[in-house]
C-alpha cells in the first residue's frame, strides 16, 4: 500500500488543471489553440493546491533553486520555490535584466525566441529545476536548460502544468526528469 503523507495526490492536481485551464483557438497565431492557465490562478483552491504540488516536486528531487521561464513560469517558481523554502531565479527576455547576461536562442511554436540569465545568478554546481506552464515543441526548455548548465548548474528536472504530448517537446530533453501536471 502506498501511503502519502502530507503531499497532494498527482490525480486531484491533474483534475484541478484540467478543469481549471481554457483553450483559446487560433490564439496568438491562427492554428495554435492557446493554453489559458488564468482561471485557473484566480481560483485560491485550485492555484493553492498546484503550487502545493510543485513544492513536492521540488522537494522529492532535491531542488536548491528554482529557475522560472517568463513570463508566466514566474507566476508558478515564484511560489513554489517560496513555499519550499528555495530561492527563485528569473530567465528573461532580452534586454529585460540589468546586470551581465548569458543569452541562449531557440524555436517557439510560433515564432523564435531569445532566454537570457544573470551570468553570476547561478553558483557552480547548484541544484535547479525548471518550471514552466506548458511543454510544447520543447525548444524553450532546451533552451533554458543549455543555458542553465552553461552557467555551471546541475538541472535536476523540469516541471510543467500541461505537456502538449502531440507536439513532441520530450524528444527535445533526452534523459531530463521531466514532470507534467496534465497532458490533455
Ligand atoms: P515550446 O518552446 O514550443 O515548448 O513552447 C513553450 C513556451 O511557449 C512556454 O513558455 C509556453 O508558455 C508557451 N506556449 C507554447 N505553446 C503554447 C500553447 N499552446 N498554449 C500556451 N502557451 C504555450
Amino acid at each position: 500500500m502506498i501511503v502519502t503523507v502530507n503531499s497532494i495526490s498527482p490525480e486531484r492536481v491533474r483534475d484541478l488543471v484540467a478543469t481549471h485551464c481554457r483553450d483559446i483557438p487560433d490564439f496568438p497565431s491562427p492554428g495554435v489553440v492557446f493554453k489559458d492557465i488564468t482561471p485557473l490562478l484566480a481560483d485560491s483552491y485550485a492555484f493553492g493546491q498546484v503550487i502545493e504540488y510543485l513544492a513536492d516536486f521540488l522537494e522529492r528531487v532535491g531542488a536548491e533553486l528554482v529557475v522560472g521561464i517568463e513570463a508566466r513560469g514566474f507566476i508558478l517558481a515564484a511560489p513554489a520555490a517560496f513555499h519550499a523554502g528555495l530561492g527563485f531565479v528569473p530567465l528573461r527576455k532580452p534586454g529585460k535584466l540589468p546586470g551581465v547576461t548569458l543569452r541562449e536562442s531557440y524555436a517557439l511554436e510560433y515564432g523564435e525566441a531569445s532566454l537570457e540569465m544573470h551570468e553570476d545568478a547561478i553558483r557552480p554546481g547548484a541544484r535547479v529545476v525548471i518550471m514552466d506552464d506548458v511543454l510544447a515543441t520543447g525548444g524553450t526548455a532546451a533552451a533554458a536548460a543549455d543555458l542553465l548548465e552553461r552557467a555551471g548548474a546541475k538541472v535536476l528536472g523540469m516541471s510543467f502544468l500541461i505537456e502538449l504530448a502531440h507536439l513532441g517537446g520530450r524528444a527535445k530533453l533526452p534523459g531530463r526528469d521531466i514532470d507534467c501536471v496534465w497532458t490533455p
